[in-house]
């Protein structure tokens, strides 16, 4: 099921948006402020966003920055004041669209399924390989991790990591760069402490986990995954 969230401070726009949406069989939830609609955002689940730029508590355009660096979730911009200021701002902020208001429900509901549509076939491109190195693999569209021809059970951030590490197999990659592309989307209260993550990936992947040999450290700087240890 498609799930969005509108976050609007006018509620009747907001749920005149909403019911359009379910009427075209989406699933919507509504958030009047934007410290409301950040935390329904955390939680996660949704495949787009539509978001009004001028909002109490925490405007649009800062909604719409935590967005995109949360990952890769559409975002609709709705603005009031048909301004080149607001269109440039919103594009550069990463938004895919922007309707300036009034707009008809049929085109913002024509717009959203444009941006879906976009966003799946992205998604189907780049998830049609299955990612293979040495004896572990992934199916990023079954989201199945296979070690030694077993399936693996693994946590989003451990999941995430190992994806990296196929990706990127026999290169360097940086701690830094682990932790942000490990930790997407997940901001607070999350143990950000790569090498116990490490540690428990390896306890998965690798034969002797004592004495690792493909997921290795490099000191002072990160790990390299080595495909044909
Ligand atoms: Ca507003």
């Amino acid at each position: 099921m498609t799930r969005i969230l509108i976050i609007e401070d006018e509620e009747p726009m907001a749920e005149a948006i909403k019911y359009s949406l379910e009427k075209d069989g989406l699933e919507a939830e509504v958030a009047t402020d934007g410290g409301a609609g950040w935390r329904l955002f955390e939680e996660g689940g949704y495949d787009l966003v539509i978001l009004d730029l001028m909002l109490p508590v925490i405007d649009g355009l800062e909604i719409c920055r935590r967005v995109r660096q949360a990952g890769d979730t559409p975002v609709l911009i709705l603005t009031a004041k048909d301004t080149e200021l607001d269109r440039v701002l919103g594009l550069e902020m990463g938004a895919d669209d922007y309707v300036t208001k009034p707009f008809s429900m049929r085109e913002l509901v024509a717009r959203v399924k444009a941006i879906l549509r976009r966003a799946s076939r992205t998604l189907q491109e780049f998830d049609r390989d299955v990612l293979e190195a040495g004896d572990v693999s992934i199916d990023p569209e079954r989201h199945e991790v296979v070690v030694r021809g077993a399936v693996v059970d693994l946590p989003p951030v451990e999941y995430r990591l190992l994806e990296l590490f196929l990706k990127k197999s026999g290169k360097l990659l940086a701690r830094d760069y682990l932790i942000s592309a490990g930790w997407r989307g997940e901001f607070y209260g999350q143990n950000k402490n790569l090498d116990v993550h490490i540690r428990r990936l390896r306890e998965k992947v690798e034969e002797d986990p004592a004495r690792p040999r493909r997921i290795v450290t490099v000191r002072g700087l990160g790990y390299r995954y080595e495909p044909c240890a």
